[in-house]
């Protein structure tokens, strides 16, 4: 629809036609994004908005970084992925990419995650736009998120090296537009056990992949028990500690054959404060001293790979930052801290800045077929941006 046509339409309404248009954009995270991402740059060129476009190495993947107000002062980050995850679950009961109205839903993959918040977020800029804005509002839109925050860093890296970086980054994930102060961080492996092979008959001779891979396994296992026993802890998450785990396996030909490849993935979910890369050290030290010795005994040429699939930094409690204490009196309701990831980690790892989730929709409406927003999810995120703005502008 032309803009000149959406300045006549309620802000909610506007925010749902946005909405519909960013549905529409097949961007599950194996598609390239950048249709999506053409399409924001080209309503920002409308409102006089120059937006910064950074591609990925190849060139299929873009985030957006888009500043209105002053670049001399801190200012707020809002941050969205642009991705989202397959629909190809039964049980859709309306096209997917095709925003539908129900009983004050809207359905339609990522309008809860997180599509929802960027269509508020654009519904916003003709007013943003036109405020006297003190302080910058940053927009952010990344790729590949759902495959392991993938595109964030970039734009965290880029922020960072402003001559005034922003205070504060909110993430627009969905919390039911409640304050989210905490995420977990992750670390994905996949393990390669390399054993040898031979007719089952002869098992003792041969180095067992399987059952190496299993030894491992029982060592994750073990060691998740002693966390989820003795801590660290931070009551404010659901699951209070951090959590590791194996996740898929494979291996063998044969029911007669001594297996010599097992393959497995695990993951490692860290609270702010665990650091999961020396508990991922731990873990290669107790494998390297106790199994690998034992299967190298037999077979030199056995060996066990490690390989990284992604991970991204947890996101700690920011609330004592200054970013924040600016926002404080405008944020909403507080409702914890949360196990899934967010880009909140990136924003504050990689970024140095402090960051907090607030969004629409719940997480549990979000990786479902019939994934939805309630209607009055957008407009308690449009009064919030609403709160936001006037945050930062000159007094009328
Ligand atoms: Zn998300």
């Amino acid at each position: 629809m032309p803009e000149a046509e959406k300045s006549t339409m309620s802000l909610l309404e506007n925010a749902k036609s946005h909405l519909k248009d960013l549905v529409a954009f097949d961007t599950t995270s194996r598609y390239t994004n950048r249709p999506l991402i053409d399409h924001m740059a080209a309503f920002l060129r409308e409102y006089g908005i120059e937006p910064v476009i950074l591609l990925d190495e190849t060139g299929e993947k873009a985030n957006l970084i888009a500043r209105i107000g002053p670049a001399d002062v801190p200012g707020v980050v809002l941050s969205g992925h642009t991705d989202v995850v397959p629909a190809l679950e039964k049980g859709w009961t309306s096209p997917p990419f095709d925003l539908t109205e129900r009983d004050g839903k809207l359905y339609g993959r990522g309008s809860c995650d997180m599509k929802g918040f960027a269509a508020c977020v654009m519904a916003m800029v003709p007013q943003l736009v036109a405020a006297k804005l003190e302080r910058p509002v940053w927009l952010c839109f990344s790729h590949d998120e759902e495959v392991g925050c993938l595109g964030a860093p970039a734009i965290a890296e880029w922020l960072a090296k402003r001559e005034v970086p922003p205070m504060l980054a909110i993430i627009g994930e969905p919390t039911d537009m409640k304050l989210v102060t905490g995420q977990k961080g992750k670390i994905a492996m996949r393990c390669h056990v390399h054993g040898t092979s031979g007719h089952s008959s002869f098992a003792p001779d041969h180095v067992n992949a399987i059952d190496n891979a299993a030894r491992i396994i029982a060592m994750i296992a073990e060691r998740a028990g002693e966390i989820a026993e003795n801590g660290p802890f931070d009551h404010d998450f659901t699951v209070p500690h951090s959590t590791m785990l194996a996740t898929m396996i494979s291996g063998g030909v044969a029911t007669n054959v001594t297996p010599d490849l097992c393959s497995f993935t695990f993951e490692i979910r860290s609270l702010p404060t665990h650091d999961a890369r020396a508990e991922l050290e731990f873990l290669k030290t107790r494998v390297n001293s106790e199994i690998l010795p034992k299967m190298q005994e037999k077979c030199a040429e056995t060996g066990i790979e490690w390989e990284e699939i992604f991970a991204y930094p947890a996101m700690g409690d920011n609330t004592a930052s200054e970013g924040f204490a600016f926002f404080r009196d405008i944020m909403p309701e507080w409702s914890g801290k949360v196990s899934y990831g967010s880009e909140g980690g990136v924003f504050e790892t990689i970024g140095g800045i402090p960051s907090v989730i607030v969004g629409p929709g719940s997480i549990r409406q979000a990786h479902k077929p019939d994934e939805f927003v309630e209607v009055e999810q957008l407009s308690l995120c449009l009064a919030f941006l609403g709160k936001l703005a006037a945050k930062i502008s000159e007094p009328a």
